[in-house]
């Protein structure tokens, strides 16, 4: 059976998270935060003292590596090698090093593997940066969702601080633009906006209105499926 991708893309900070989990259980579609994939890899990197420049020793490395994301009760967890590292890949050492270790042709190439084989027969809300351009081009849906960098700014300061996470306003936004930068400028599958792709700005809607509207997109292209046959 041939599943509905919903693929999210847009910079850091831009709701992609909130709106896509939310979306997910409204929909009843399953969730995958490629970004948390991208974080456990790097905190592996990070963990086994890897120099990301040694090209041959982190593919040893990421040989040995096991990501598995639990999409249970609305709530992800993301297990490396079996061990939950939901919260340490939201740290601000992960933050400094996930874009150098995500423009690594190695480290993409598994990870896009990986989520083609996830998403097979699944109706799927996905969440990352070259979801609609490059891992799944056919996908039901794209949406890019963008907001002005001091509002993303805010967001991501205020999430942090929720969860516990020490930081301060003046890093969480060095942090956004210098990974929009290296996000955006890569090579390889960098940050942009398709054609296809419906542009929605969350810089003046609220959580509610951002699933709303992306929720009412999904149901209007599930109805024109159906009415194709
Ligand atoms: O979505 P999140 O901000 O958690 O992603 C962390 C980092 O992972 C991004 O800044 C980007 O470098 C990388 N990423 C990527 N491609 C994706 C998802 C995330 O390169 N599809």
């Amino acid at each position: 059976m041939k599943g509905f991708v919903v693929a999210l893309d847009g910079p850091a900070g831009s709701g992609k998270s909130t709106t896509a989990r939310q979306c997910a259980r409204q929909l009843g579609f399953h969730y995958l935060d490629t970004g948390a994939m991208y974080r456990a890899a790097t905190l592996k990197v990070i963990r086994s003292g890897t120099d990301p420049r040694n090209r041959a020793a982190l593919g040893r490395v990421l040989r040995s590596t096991k990501i598995d994301l639990l999409w249970r009760h609305g709530a992800l967890k993301v297990l490396l090698c079996g061990r939950d590292v939901t919260r340490e890949i939201r740290e601000p050492g992960v933050n400094g090093l996930v874009s150098e270790v995500s423009a690594i042709r190695a480290v993409r190439r598994m990870m896009v593997v990986e989520q083609r084989r996830i998403a097979r027969g699944r109706n799927l809300v996905c969440e990352g940066r070259d979801i609609g351009s490059v891992v799944f081009p056919e996908a039901g849906l794209k949406v890019f969702l963008d907001c002005d960098v001091s509002e993303r700014s805010r967001r991501r300061d205020k999430e942090l601080r929720d969860g516990g996470v020490r930081t301060s306003r003046r890093l969480v936004t060095a942090n956004l633009v210098k990974r929009d930068r290296i996000d955006s400028s890569r090579s390889l599958a960098p940050l942009r906006r398709v054609p296809d792709a419906v542009l929605v700005d969350t810089a003046m809607l609220t959580i509610e209105e951002q699933v709303a509207v992306v929720c009412f997109l999904v149901r209007q292209r599930l109805a024109r499926r159906k009415a194709e046959g």
